[in-house]
């Protein structure tokens, strides 16, 4: 029900999003099936700051003394402020009420913040860097992750198959079941659509094409403006 991934290049690797506390143990397997250790890292990147994404953050930081990259809009977030939960929905609603989102998780220091609308580039592997974007409007640090070759791993700005997981349809595109602001979501998709994102890979559900994600716009600009 929830994604994160990892990068591979040579004998290296990128971690976007380290998913709830205590996956640590599950994403150092998905390394050891690539034939990599903790020491493979060169940086791990947090899409924003919600529970299920940053929650092992600081133990992997701690494990592979990879540096951690997020913005600074989420910092509030990764330093143990709730956040705030607008639902988009039922099933957010609902949700919310669990208090599973506003749960606290181990404190996380970013090494390197991205700040306002700048882009920031890792270009350790020349033949294969990764643009860091800001888009905003699921939570104000929303960072994504664009490759040269147009994929790229959008976190929550969108998700696609039923409940918070994309268990089945999940070429069917919906809201994440809270959206801070949404009308950023939409400037914040189009951006990624007008640099080339072809392939959108997300953090529950996807992944899904340009195309699915140009209706997913058009539909928030109609329904959820
Ligand atoms: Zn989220
Ligand atoms: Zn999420």
């Amino acid at each position: 029900m929830l994604n994160a991934f990892i990068l591979i290049h040579g004998r290296e690797a990128v971690l976007v999003d380290t998913g709830l506390p205590g996956h640590t143990r599950k994403i150092g397997k998905a390394l050891a099936t690539a034939g990599l250790d903790w020491g493979a890292l060169r940086a791990v990147i947090l899409t924003h700051g919600h529970i299920d994404h940053a929650g092992s953050a600081a133990e992997i930081a701690r494990l592979s003394h990879a540096p951690i990259h997020a913005h600074e809009g989420d910092v509030p977030y990764l330093i143990g402020q709730k956040p705030l939960t607008r639902p988009t929905g039922w099933f957010g609603r609902i949700f919310r009420l669990t208090g599973m989102i506003e749960r606290p998780y181990p404190k996380v220091a970013i090494d390197a913040p991205l700040q306002g609308a700048a882009d920031a580039t890792l270009s350790f592997w020349p033949d294969q860097r990764l643009t860091l974007i800001p888009t905003p409007g699921h939570t104000p640090g929303s960072l994504s992750v664009l490759t040269q070759d147009g994929q790229v791993l959008a976190g929550d700005l969108l998700s696609s198959g039923i409940l918070l997981g994309g268990i089945a349809w999940r070429s069917r595109t919906q809201q994440p079941p809270f959206e801070e602001d949404t009308r950023h979501v939409v400037q914040s998709l189009q951006t990624l659509l007008d640099r080339g994102a072809r392939r959108f890979y997300l953090g529950h559900g996807g992944p899904v094409s340009a195309g699915q994600v140009q209706r997913h716009v058009d539909w928030l600009i109609r329904h959820r403006l």
